[in-house]
């Protein structure tokens, strides 16, 4: 699939994602060097994580819903420079667009799709919308 983004609309998002990234291990950092200094924390620069060793130990320290958007991110980086469909709808193929991306980087979903997906949450159980989801596709 082509790409309708230019090269300068794609590196704008990277860089959107690379910063939320950033605030992500940032906060976490934060948090150890209120754990290990407690009372006196260090300014967060000054706590040095460059090793892959203490990155990883920044990462096990994340708390779920932090973890769960930096594996939300770091999908996002690699899709962007590998599968040709990224800032494609997962789910119908439609342009997501770039004012969208723009604000949800992460974003699979074209807007249409998110609204459809949200009302079906509301509406049903997640058993229940499955089944719904099939039937309706054979009996439309
Ligand atoms: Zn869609």
């Amino acid at each position: 699939m082509e790409q309708y983004m230019t090269p300068q609309e794609m590196k704008e998002i990277e860089e959107i994602l690379e910063s939320k990234k950033d605030q992500l291990l940032r906060a976490a950092r934060q948090s150890i060097s209120e754990q290990v200094n407690a009372g006196d924390p260090l300014p967060a620069d000054s706590i040095d994580i460059s090793t892959d060793e203490s990155l990883q130990v920044t990462e096990l320290r994340l708390r779920d819903r932090e973890k769960y958007l930096l594996a939300k991110i770091e999908k996002a980086l690699v899709r962007m420079k590998t599968d040709p469909e990224f800032g494609y709808c997962s789910e119908c193929g439609a342009e997501i667009g770039f004012p969208r991306l723009k604000a949800r980087p992460m974003a699979e979903l074209c807007i249409d799709c998110k609204e459809e997906q949200e009302r079906a949450e509301k509406r049903l159980p997640d058993k229940r919308q499955e089944e719904e989801r099939n039937s309706r596709s054979f009996f439309p």
